[in-house]
């Protein structure tokens, strides 16, 4: 899975979706089966805020409002990510881009290192259900596994499942104002990457609301699919 035969560089895989939409929740499911890194901008930035970084220092109030993080900012810390992965990593990248200036950007980065994007995903979900989602959103505060209070709860109560710890957070930007604002955000700036990747041939859409197990089905069959189009 997730191999195309036109180069030896690990494929790129982009999840795009609505904040809530199950981005992150399905890349760890497929890092489960294929060998990619999961980056994730939002996971990156946050962890730059708690470590007070510059970087941090800078994209805590906008994070925190639901606002946007600037590009420039968002691609420095994604390219030294990259850059630690080495030249042939494949990647899923979750939450980035999330603009067109950063899908050029990007294109420019992969380049670099003799990748480009290989299929983007885009999964769809409405927003009754993204509120829904997202109110009930926690994580493992020592490994990071997501969790869901009622579509994703810990096998037993308040102990992670992955690796055993009893502290779990819930994101501070998870409330009602920063969600119409990352939603407003979204519908701006990120959906216009969806007719972008289609008129380049490289956009599966995904019925999101299906559970998780149904969701990542589908993301693997439309990866096959994508796959074979792409080596034929
Ligand atoms: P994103 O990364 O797109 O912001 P997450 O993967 O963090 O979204 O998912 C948001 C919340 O919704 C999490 O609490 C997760 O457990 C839950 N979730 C993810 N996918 C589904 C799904 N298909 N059905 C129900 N809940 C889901
Ligand atoms: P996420 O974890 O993807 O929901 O992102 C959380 C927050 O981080 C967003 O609301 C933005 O403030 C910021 N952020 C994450 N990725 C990006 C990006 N690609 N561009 C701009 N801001 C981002």
């Amino acid at each position: 899975m997730l191999k195309t035969n036109k180069s030896s560089q690990g494929p790129v895989l982009i999840l795009l979706g609505p904040p809530g939409a199950g981005k992150g929740t399905q890349a760890r499911y497929l890092v489960m089966h294929a060998n990619l890194y999961h980056l994730s901008t939002g996971d990156l930035l946050r962890h730059a805020v708690s470590k007070k970084t510059p970087a941090g220092i800078i994209a805590k109030k906008a994070m925190e409002n639901g606002d946007l993080v600037s590009d420039e900012l968002v691609l420095e810390i994604l390219s030294f990510r990259l850059s630690e992965i080495g030249e042939s990593g494949g990647v899923i990248l979750d939450g980035f881009p999330r603009t067109l200036t950063q899908a050029t950007m990007l294109d420019n980065l992969l380049a670099t290192r003799s990748q480009a994007v290989s299929f983007v995903i885009s999964l769809n979900v409405d927003d009754d259900q993204i509120i829904t989602r997202i109110s009930g959103r926690f994580s493992c505060a020592n490994c990071n596994t997501g969790y869901h209070d009622i579509f994703q709860p810990t096998e037993v109560n308040g102990v992670c499942d992955k690796c055993g710890s009893n502290n779990f957070v819930r994101r501070a930007d998870d409330n009602i104002d920063a969600i119409s604002t990352r939603l407003a955000a979204y519908n701006l700036e990120t959906a216009p990457l969806i007719s972008h990747y289609n008129a380049r041939g490289l956009l599966k859409s995904i019925d999101a609301s299906k559970n998780i197990e149904n969701v990542s089905k589908e993301i693997q069959s439309a990866i096959s699919e994508i796959t074979e189009a792409i080596t034929q």
